[in-house]
């Protein structure tokens, strides 16, 4: 009688995200998009304006939920907030037209991508890739997920962010240089996209370091708020 097989390790945790009214949404990948406001490139004064978008990662168990305490990171001095228009990808696909686009939609987040400066810019520098300075642990808080969302919805509206209770960013998602239907398509013509899927959309102007005991809140008009709190350093 063969043995039944075993896994060498407890099952790894499923990342899910609240859904506004109740319910779970089951991440499968966390996509976000490099470059798409343009008060924000001119800012960081890192790239030709007419540049395409780009897409990098974070690791889904990088997401923490609305109210999470996130500890100051290791590793960086310039640990700052850009506040994005979260897509939560319900229908997947390759190749998506434009047109389509909406139809794969599942819903809609605030989410904060927390960055860390120093580095990010650091692989800038050395024409290295952004991982380290985007993708690390608790660098992806993202609100509860609203679904049933017309997309023209947030085609224009506010998206603000303050730390303190003083507001550091103010936008719109008109100001987006790659509306969501664009960016969906453009990512569906380098991956697959699939249910679960999350894109972050990108961070207009405004951007800044936190420290520990900052409380930063997250507003897009239409979504729930999104709050953190960023606490010392883990021991
Ligand atoms: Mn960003």
């Amino acid at each position: 009688m063969s043995a039944i097989p075993q896994r060498a390790l407890p099952a790894i945790p499923v990342t899910e995200v609240a859904v506004a009214g109740g319910g779970f949404f089951p991440v499968r990948r966390v996509y976000c998009v490099g470059r798409n406001y343009l008060d924000h490139i001119r800012e960081m004064k890192e790239a030709d304006e007419r540049d395409p978008p780009f897409f990098f990662q974070k690791p889904r168990d990088a997401i923490v939920p609305d109210g999470a305490a996130v500890p100051y990171p290791p590793f960086t001095s310039d640990f700052q907030f850009e506040v994005e228009l979260v897509v939560a990808i319900g229908r997947g696909g390759r190749n998506i037209a434009v047109a389509d686009a909406n139809s794969h939609i599942w819903g809609y987040a605030v989410g904060i991508d927390l960055t860390r400066r120093d580095r990010q810019r650091d692989a800038r520098d050395m024409r290295l890739p952004w991982e380290v300075g985007k993708s690390f642990d608790v660098s992806a808080p993202c609100g509860a997920i609203a679904q049933g969302c017309d997309p023209a919805q947030f085609g224009h509206c506010a998206i603000t962010l303050s730390v303190n209770g003083a507001e550091r960013q103010r936008g719109d998602t008109g100001q987006m240089i790659w509306s969501v239907a664009e960016v969906i398509a453009q990512l569906s013509r380098q991956v697959t996209l699939a249910a679960g899927d999350l894109i972050y959309t990108g961070t207009p102007s405004g951007v800044g370091p936190v420290v520990p005991g900052d409380l930063i809140t997250a507003h897009i008009d239409g979504l729930p708020p999104l709050t953190i709190t960023i606490t010392p350093p883990e021991a």
